[in-house]
């Protein structure tokens, strides 16, 4: 899907959507399954968040102490890859494949605090921007819509109740063998939810232009078919 401009410029204009909401909102599956209707790139910035955290911790550095981080981050190779077949996204750090490593329990706890860092998120919103320029795209993640992509014509923000979230991230990690209770995932939802959406630097929070979309009662391919709805409709205007 693309937007055309007038017949005297045959240049077509990539398609962009941002696509935010608080964790196990569904931003990943939805917008995967998005990216392969619309057959674009899908980038889940979250795990580029989530490598930096799992590489700190690996390398002991002190989450809270914000110049030893930033320090940190700068030496950091950080490369971000797409599975062209399942749109999964992967993640390189220093040219090793860190992926089945970033859902591992000390890196979930661990990751609100790291890209609370004013230099990590400088860092990632510039590969971001990178990654996304001139594409189109179905890019994920918390400040997409505000802060990497404020030019996307598309913009939504997936909503869900904590319950219906903690239900979702307990079968998730059911499915994955990690061992925690539904309760403990709750509060665990919830604390990372008022550190992103307090956080001084690019917090959660709703784009203006955004259309939220509620996914407590809505499947994956419903929520999907909203977004082409909503798409399809800017197009028309
Ligand atoms: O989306 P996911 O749950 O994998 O994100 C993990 C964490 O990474 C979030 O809780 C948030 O702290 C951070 N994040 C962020 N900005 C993004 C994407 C993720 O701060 N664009």
């Amino acid at each position: 899907m693309t937007y055309k401009t007038t017949k005297s410029s045959a240049k077509s204009i990539p398609i962009q959507i941002a696509i935010d909401g608080p964790a196990a909102s569904g931003k990943t599956v939805v917008g995967q399954a998005l990216s392969k209707i619309i057959g674009c790139l899908f980038v889940d910035t979250g795990i580029m968040y989530r490598g930096i955290t799992y590489s700190a911790i690996e390398n002991k550095i002190p989450i809270n102490n914000q110049s030893t981080l930033s320090k940190f981050v700068e030496k950091l190779k950080i490369d971000f890859l797409t599975d062209q077949k399942n749109q999964e996204s992967q993640l390189l750090i220093n040219e090793i494949n860190v992926t089945k490593f970033l859902k591992r329990q000390d890196v979930e706890y661990n990751v609100s605090l790291v890209s609370n860092c004013k230099k990590v998120r400088k860092t990632m919103v510039a590969k971001q921007k990178q990654i996304a320029k001139n594409k189109s795209i179905v890019m994920v993640g918390r400040d997409i819509g505000t802060v990497v992509l404020p030019e996307a014509k598309i913009k939504i923000f997936l909503t869900a109740s904590l319950e219906v979230r903690a239900a979702r991230k307990f079968h998730e990690l059911k499915t994955s063998k990690i061992c925690t209770t539904e309760n403990d995932i709750l509060l665990d939802l919830k604390r990372r939810d008022t550190i992103d959406s307090t956080r001084q630097n690019s917090p959660l929070i709703i784009a203006n232009d955004a259309k939220i979309i509620e996914t407590d009662s809505s499947s994956i391919s419903n929520t999907v078919n909203k977004i082409i709805n909503i798409a399809k409709q800017n197009m028309n205007n």
